[in-house]
Parts: C-alpha cells; structure tokens; sequence
C-alpha cells in the first residue's frame, strides 16, 4: 500500500494494535501503524517504526487508531455561554438569553472561546469541524492557530449583527474572509444565512447566489421546531425546506442542520437535491425540538454528519458522547434495538461528516493518499475491556478522553493528552476571566 513519497519523507508513525479505517476493514494485529509523509497518510501496514527509524512514534501497545472525528455543525465559540441558560424552549432560549449578549460580543470573546472549543474537540478526538457564528475572522484565526481542520461562515440574518452592523458591510467581511483563506489547506470559508425564521427570502438568494459564485458550502439551519414551521407556513404558505425549494436553495452545497421536521417528501426532496444534513441529536434533545428522522433520511439517500450544535445547547463538544445518543435515540423512538446500528452512526460521524462537507475525497477514514487527521484511543480501561467488537466499543463505551493521540494534516495536535499547538492553562484562565464578564452582561 505505497504511495509516491520518498523514505525519508516520513516524520510519524502511528502504532497501535486496532485499525479501524472505516472505508475499509477493521484489522487487529500488533504493531499495526499508520507512516504520515507531509500532511498525508503514506503507508498503513505492520511495524513500520521499524522500517522509518527517523520518524516520530506515537505508540500504544492497546491503541486503537481511526480517523478523527468530523463535527458537522457547531458555533465553536458559544462555549462561553455553556450552562448560562438552560431547561428553555429555543425561542426564549434565543431570544432572552443568547441573542441579548451574543448583542454584546467582542472580538477577543470569540477568538478565546473558539480556542477553547478547539482544546475541547482535540481532547475528545474531533479533527475538524463546521462552524457558524459571528466575528469569524477570529475564528478562523483560532482554528488557524490551533492547525484545526475547519469549515467557518459567518452568520447572516435580517437584524443588524454585533460584528458587521448592517447585512451590507457582512457581505463584504464575508467576500474578506473568502480572500484571506483561498489558499489555505485547513480553512475552508462557508456561507451561513442562519435559518428562514432569521432570513428574508431576498438575504437567502443573495446568500445562495455568493454560495455558488464561490464554490462554496451553504450552511443553514432547516426545519429544526415546530415552531419555526409554523411560522414558515403563517409567513409563506409552506414548509422551511419547501420555501427554501421555491428559492433555489436546495442543492448539492446545501449542509442543513437538525431537519427534525420533515415529512416524507420533504426527505426525497433534499435526496433528489443532493442536500446534506447535519443530525445533532444531544442538542434537539435538550432544547426538546424533536427527533430528526434520521433512519429515514438515511433510508432514502440523504447524506448524514454527525454534530453537537453548540457547546450552550449541548452541553459539550464530544462526538463520542454524540454518538452515543445517536445511535441510542433512534432506537427507544422506534423501540427497536436494531435501529440506527453502531457501524452506521461510526460512519456518519466520520467518513458520512467527510462527505457532508464535500470532502470524503481528503478525510473521514484511514487511507493511503488521503489527509493525516487520524487520532488514537487506548483501549486499556476498565470501560473499554475485553474488546470484542472494535466499532461497538467506540459507539457505546468509549468517551471523548479514551483519544490519547491526535493529529491533524499530518501534524501532531496532542500528544499524550497534552496539547501540541495550544497552552491549554492559558487559554482556560482567559476563558475564567471571560465568563466573568459574560455573566454580569445585561
Ligand atoms: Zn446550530
């Protein structure tokens, strides 16, 4: 399994005892490692620290490696407003508590919070992540700075935003940010109209129409309450997903976030358009919005990722924990134990997440060629032992702290749960003065 690269082009070697590649098989045998050439994966094969002395080892004699998880929807830096307010509907959730302080955002909240995400999803295993929120210059700067894999659109609505002030000077930060990262490996700039409450037709085809003139993703929220249905309807006499068909918004750039409330033609719609979905169910769960027909959409061809919305509707970032619940949820609403199989939800949270955000070619599962984001779990825990089904273990026993290992494009993001990239004291003891400030917001 040899690709075009030179021996001593080799830098890292990953060596454990389990693969799971999710494209492929899951194999067992000592030794088995992974040899890293630049940010991509140049050789999967036994003892290859042997045969690339001069590379760096990340070793466990029961590690399991596999691809770093995708998150397909968060706002990474509203971990500042985790546990600030909870056990609400989402409206007044919004409209009380976030939306008044998100009015009182700064840039310096954002870049620290977004950091602090960042040290969240290194630590339970994520690589890379699709991010919608405001002051995103920032968040890229953070995502950059950390050497995270990241998807990041700045958020439009109708009401003027704390960052751009008027939706004119938005489009053009965002025609910015779309200069800033062109050539950039790991930033890949979206278009984020927030959701069709939020959004008057003309600001989605506008956001639409810059989408397709940058070749870019269309991240929005779709159909996530009966409420915001309802309003559709009151509004303009159909469904969320049904307005967004009649303005041109459903194709195969689309990433919808939760569609908790689709009817069945609704799903052979988004199937027929190529839309991709983002399921988060911890967060649908929390702000009681339903449960997204998942199984279904799967069913009828709709790609599924796997995201934890963010950290204030969740109230964390671990796609283990997420994936847990998803494969759990499905199950009791249906009360049938074979719903929503393991294997299934490990593919949506990896490689199903690689192909939501039109990358499946570069990430999402073990392969030679592709990109390095790969992490390792050691598997010699209490919780995690005897091993009898490696995709099991991962979807129903293990948690975000089990991953000992990440790396990122090729590059070493934690090493023995020590982060590589940030100084994690630092940016906690920031993130405490924040907090200060954001609790005594009015
Ligand atoms: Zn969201």
């Amino acid at each position: 399994m040899e690709k075009d690269f030179m021996h001593n082009e080799v830098r890292l070697v990953l060596a454990g005892r389990w693969l799971v590649s999710i494209d492929g098989e899951v194999r067992e045998e000592t030794g088995i490692s992974v040899a890293v050439a630049g940010d991509s994966i140049a050789e999967i094969g036994p003892d290859l620290a042997a045969k690339y002395p001069q590379a760096e080892l990340l070793a466990c004699p029961h590690g399991l490696i596999m691809p770093g998880l995708v998150n397909v929807h968060t706002h990474a830096a509203m971990s500042c407003f985790r546990g600030l307010a909870d056990d609400l509907p989402l409206m007044d959730w919004l409209t009380q508590h976030i939306f008044p302080r998100e009015a009182q955002l700064t840039k310096e909240i954002v870049y620290h919070a977004t950091l602090l995400s960042i040290c969240e999803m290194i630590k339970s295993g994520t690589t890379s992540y699709n991010d919608m929120y405001l002051f995103t210059k920032e968040a890229a700067r953070a995502a950059a700075d950390a050497g995270m894999r990241a998807w990041i659109g700045e958020a439009f609505f109708d009401f003027p935003s704390p960052n751009y002030g008027e939706l004119e000077n938005g489009f053009a930060y965002v025609e910015e940010l779309f200069s800033a990262y062109e050539d950039s490996d790991l930033i890949k700039i979206t278009v984020n109209p927030h959701a069709v409450y939020t959004c008057s037709p003309t600001l989605l085809q506008r956001a639409a129409a810059l989408a397709e003139r940058k070749n870019a993703l269309l991240h929005i929220h779709l159909a996530e309450t009966r409420d915001e249905v309802q309003g559709c309807a009151e509004k303009y006499g159909c469904t969320p997903a049904r307005h967004l068909e009649r303005l041109g918004l459903l194709n195969e750039r689309t990433v919808a976030a939760h569609c908790v409330m689709l009817d069945d033609e609704e799903i052979a719609l988004l199937a027929r358009r190529g839309v991709k979905v983002a399921h988060c169910p911890e967060s649908n769960m929390k702000l009681a919005s339903g449960i997204a027909p998942a199984q279904k959409m799967l069913g009828g061809g709709v790609t599924i990722g796997i995201g934890t919305d963010g950290s204030a509707s969740n109230n964390d970032l671990d796609m283990f924990g997420e994936m847990s619940t998803a494969a759990k949820l499905h199950k009791v609403r249906d009360l049938d134990p074979t719903a929503m199989s393991a294997e299934t939800v490990l593919r949506a949270a990896t490689l199903g997440g690689a192909e939501v955000l039109g990358a499946a070619d570069k990430i999402g599962s073990v392969a030679v060629g592709k990109k390095a984001d790969l992490i390792m779990l050691n598997l010699r825990q209490p919780h995690l032992c005897p091993l009898h089904n490696p995709v099991s273990q991962l979807v129903y026993a293990a948690k975000g702290s089990d991953v000992i290992h990440s790396v990122v494009n090729g590059r070493v993001v934690m090493r023995d749960r020590r982060l590589t990239t940030l100084n994690e004291a630092a940016v906690l003891a920031e993130m405490e003065r924040i907090g200060e400030t954001i609790r005594h917001m009015s």
